[in-house]
């Protein structure tokens, strides 16, 4: 077919991304981690240890945001913290799931 008739014409073109196959993304597994609230000032992360963690990582989380762990994603926060990040939008209608 010449290429000026194979571009008019009706096309197949999937726009509906509810019918896309999409497997979850691992950022979009990670969100669904509820945000760990601690009492102290610094947390020490190592993805929970054995083959699926990885190197202790210092935490800080002074500010009243999450923080999330930079190898494996989960969410960290001050439990001082909890009203402000709600307030702040990264609570549980927002980026990250809350719990009460
Ligand atoms: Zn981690």
């Amino acid at each position: 077919m010449p290429r000026a008739q194979a571009m008019v014409g009706p096309r197949f073109e999937q726009t509906d991304l509810k019918l896309q196959p999409r497997p979850l993304a691992a950022i979009e597994l990670i969100h669904e981690e509820p945000v760990r609230f601690v009492k102290e000032h610094v947390v020490v992360c190592d993805g929970g240890g054995g083959p699926l963690g990885h190197p202790k990582i210092f935490i800080n989380v002074d500010k009243p945001e999450v923080v999330p762990c930079g190898y494996c994603g989960l969410p960290f926060a001050h439990i001082h913290n909890k009203a402000a990040i709600v307030a702040n939008g990264q609570g549980s209608h927002g980026q990250y799931v809350i719990q009460d």
